[in-house]
């Protein structure tokens, strides 16, 4: 349905929080000053999402397909895939895709799972596992490419793959990485058995070829950890998803940094914006990205941002990186405040999920949301948060609602009954 009201929804990933002691049992964005965010929940209606049902800790790339309209019970297939065409690798019907961490690995022990973010070289390791799986592994094809910091994805390509087995990231540092297996009600089947030995293989020979790397020879004489184990996890095939445009009739474009949501959109058929000094890192350059999000409402109907910065300072459990995250999602949309003309748009501010300080990766609270712009009605919410939200008029949402309120607003959905 053609709207003149521009739809936008602005995400700090995992921004929501809990209670931090170190900040006097506020958390972030309570403690964080945030005017720009404060002045979007003043004018606006607030609330909390949970972004696919209370209490479910969501990835990003299930909360991302919750609230573009998405069910991720009936079309998630794993982040494997997502996070393969994110980087730029084909994933062909019946390839399997892996994401992938670089690891540090001493005496057989995981003992740092993200290589310390190693930040450059990881092009270069993986150009030397490509070169040494040249002849892949019992017929089947390897590809590996490397992503932003620690992180990559893995192609397995050939006949008979199967996607039921487990992951060989153990997810915790102390222990080896884990020996892959046919996952639970697949423990006799063919293909999953001989896809694990495949994985398991493959885990087993990358070690003494990241090693031997010359980025790792250098980590190792500068006194860091070497990225010498890449161990795959969130296997997964092509999901079958309908495009976007098809879905809710909006030209839609996504600007985010994360290559699983950029997959996502690529997937869905969404214009996926690169932009210059967007890092995906602490460093990122927000008003950049809010730039492009800017230009971009220039011939689309419909943008999604997000900035990566402030999940990281949740997993990595540093409040001062989480504020100085959120110092920057507020910037970012103080400039889209000052920027477009609010009668012809409509904007949710909020996260995809909560990255608690406390808990260190995401948990399945309600995260803050706050709508502003065109049609919106605004509530008594004076200041963005966990809390305030927590007061305002849409009280608690699911992400699967979010696409359905910013087109009331904007004027996109259509009447249900005559
Ligand atoms: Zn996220
Ligand atoms: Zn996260």
């Amino acid at each position: 349905m053609a709207s003149s009201i521009k739809q936008i929804i602005f995400l700090g990933d995992g921004i929501g929080d809990r209670p931090v002691p170190a900040l006097g049992g506020k958390t972030p964005l309570e403690h964080q000053a945030t005017p720009a965010l404060d002045l979007v929940a003043s004018g606006g209606e607030s609330g909390l999402m949970y972004p696919i049902r209370p209490g479910l800790p969501a990835g990003s790339d299930t909360a991302h397909m919750a609230i573009l309209g998405y069910d991720p019970a009936t079309t998630y297939t794993g982040r494997g895939p997502f996070e393969a065409r994110g980087v730029g690798l084909e994933v062909r019907p019946g390839d399997l895709a892996f994401r992938c961490n670089f690891a540090t690995m001493t005496d057989g022990l995981i003992t740092d799972r993200r290589a310390g973010r190693i930040k450059s070289g990881t092009d270069e390791l993986a150009a030397a596992l490509n070169e040494a799986f040249a002849g892949g592994i019992d017929g089947v094809q390897v590809i590996v490419k490397e992503s932003v910091e620690h992180r990559a994805a893995m192609v397995l390509r050939g006949e008979g793959l199967s996607m039921h087995i487990t992951d060989a990231d153990p997810h915790e540092a102390g222990i080896p990485p884990g020996e892959v297996t046919p996952t639970p009600g697949h423990e006799g089947d063919p293909e999953a058995l001989r896809t694990s030995r495949i994985v398991n293989e493959f885990v087993e020979r990358n070690q003494a070829i990241l090693a031997a790397a010359p980025v790792n020879q250098e980590r190792v004489a500068q006194g860091l950890g070497p990225a010498n184990v890449l161990l795959p996890r969130g296997v997964g095939t092509g999901p079958h998803l309908a495009p976007f445009a098809e879905q809710w009739g909006l030209r839609g474009a996504l600007i985010v940094e994360v290559d699983l949501v950029r997959g996502l959109g690529l997937y869905l058929g969404m214009d996926v914006v690169t932009v210059e000094g967007a890092t995906g890192g602490s460093d990122t350059d927000e008003i950049a990205l809010a730039k492009a999000a800017v230009a971009a409402l220039a011939d689309h109907d419909f943008i999604l941002c997000n900035i990566k910065a402030p999940d990281l300072g949740g997993h990595d459990s540093l409040p001062d990186a989480k504020c100085a995250a959120i110092a920057k999602v507020d910037r970012a949309v103080g400039y889209l405040l000052d920027t477009l003309d609010w009668n012809h748009h409509v904007m949710m501010i909020g996260g995809d999920h909560c990255t608690p300080i406390t808990s260190g990766d995401h948990t399945g609270d309600g995260v803050p949301v706050a709508f502003y712009g065109h049609g919106v009605r605004p509530d008594y919410v004076t200041s963005y948060g966990e809390r305030p939200c927590a007061t305002g008029s849409l009280g608690r949402i699911l992400g699967a609602d979010v696409m359905y309120l910013l087109g009331n607003y904007a004027g996109t959905v259509h009447k249900f009954g005559a």
